[in-house]
């Protein structure tokens, strides 16, 4: 049965010594690790999609606004993907099985289509990476859940900026949303 990868939120403002919400070194030690695994599962025929925070700046309407400060702004440098994934992108985007596409709060699901595209390609196990891995990819994860789907997490391919919380996240993923930790 098909498996799809879901790459989250893994831009220059989250990942890039100079992002606007930057989770630093541990995020960027991941990329050869999230490239490589987009690669097995592009190669495999399966799919891997890139769920993708986009902003306004100053949306007095968003709840992000009163949080943080602006980031992944459509068109900014912010919102590019960061390192070896940029380039990697760029190559297999027009793929059918590659697909970026825009989130607006932290989990993947939220306002996206991306339940109906998962149901409609019989999707039957989800595996995340990315950032930051207590919030964006936890977020999603919760959603995940709620919707049946099995999870996997690449702990060698989550990364978040919270002492502490790389730990705490990957316990609850794993005894609270049933999720494999590989
Ligand atoms: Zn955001």
């Amino acid at each position: 049965m098909p498996k799809a990868l879901l790459i989250i939120d893994y831009t220059n403002d989250f990942v890039a010594a100079q992002g606007a919400l930057s989770a630093g070194v541990p995020a960027q030690a991941i990329a050869p690790r999230i490239v490589a695994l987009a690669e097995q599962f592009r190669a495999a025929g399966d799919f891997v999609y890139l769920p993708t925070d986009v902003h306004t700046p100053h949306d007095p309407y968003h709840p992000e606004s009163k949080l943080f400060p602006p980031h992944n702004v459509r068109g900014s440098w912010g919102r590019e993907l960061y390192g070896p994934l940029a380039p990697w992108y760029t190559e297999h985007q027009a793929e059918a099985n590659v697909t970026l596409f825009d989130k607006t709060r932290y989990s993947s699901f939220a306002g996206t289509p991306l339940d109906l595209w998962l149901r409609e390609r019989q999707v039957t196990e989800l595996h995340l990476v990315g950032v930051c891995t207590d919030i964006c990819v936890l977020h999603t994860a919760v959603d995940a859940y709620n919707l049946n789907y099995p999870l996997v997490i690449h702990q060698d391919a989550v990364a978040t900026f919270k002492p502490g919380g790389q730990a705490w996240a990957l316990e609850h993923f794993k005894t609270v949303l049933n999720a494999s930790i590989v």
